[in-house]
């Protein structure tokens, strides 16, 4: 079985447009944009296929180190697509929107994400940061405007002062975060993907994603742990 990549038509053309604006593009809105963009440039469309769709279009991005990745947010376990630059191994896939001061301040951020229990960084402890940066001081008012221009370019979310990496930032930084904090960054034990915000077993220590949880445990009365067997 030889494998050849398939023909990039229009319709291929139009969904990665769209997909790159958008910066990231939830499931059902995806499955709506494939029929869209089938039914537009007259292409073969089948409900079932935007698998096999999407990696005609990614055997193509390929020899531009790029790649349409997909990802599950960790608040309800629905899947989310985003074009990620594969070259681009660090944070400077932001490098060209912020500047130095704004980059250290979300360096900063993502650490305290990252480090936390939970998977959150309240904006008290980040304000906090403001006036430690290195590059230059930022006073509070400043700290906080930045921290808006994050979350509404999808870098971080935030609820109730409390701030978290988007799920956009979860797809696009999965390596990056991996490679640069190998001893905190948990991978979830149920999907294997980066966990930020998990339910980490209290004996023997491996995580899962809240959405992965309510999936694994679902209809069991005594859940238990999937590595250790202890009660969950
Ligand atoms: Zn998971
Ligand atoms: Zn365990």
């Amino acid at each position: 079985n030889t494998v050849m990549a398939a023909q990039m038509t229009d319709a291929h053309r139009r969904f990665l447009q769209f997909l790159m604006s958008n910066g990231i593009t939830e499931g059902s809105e995806a499955r709506k944009l494939h029929q869209h963009c089938c039914e537009t440039d007259k292409v073969y469309y089948a409900h079932d296929k935007l698998d096999d769709f999407i990696s005609t279009i990614n055997s193509h991005l390929q020899p531009l180190f790029m790649q349409i990745r997909k990802g599950i947010s960790e608040d309800d376990g629905r899947a989310h697509y985003a074009v990620v630059n594969l070259a681009e191994t660090e944070v400077t896939k932001m490098a060209s929107d912020y500047t130095e001061t704004e980059l250290e301040l979300f360096r900063k951020t993502m650490d305290l994400i990252i480090l936390s229990e939970n998977g959150f960084a309240s904006s008290t402890d980040i304000l906090n940061l403001a006036d430690q940066l290195k590059t230059k001081k930022m006073k509070k008012k400043e700290a906080e405007q930045v921290l808006k221009v994050f979350v509404e370019d999808k870098w971080l979310s935030e609820k109730n002062g409390e701030y978290t990496l988007h799920t956009r930032c979860i797809i696009e930084m999965e390596q990056y975060i991996l490679s640069n904090y190998q001893d905190v960054a948990r991978k979830c034990n149920i999907c294997h993907s980066l966990a930020i915000q998990s339910q980490v077993c209290e004996s023997c220590g491996i995580g899962m994603h809240f959405p992965c949880v309510r999936k694994y445990f679902r209809g069991q009365t005594e859940p238990r742990c999937p590595k250790c067997n202890e009660f969950w």
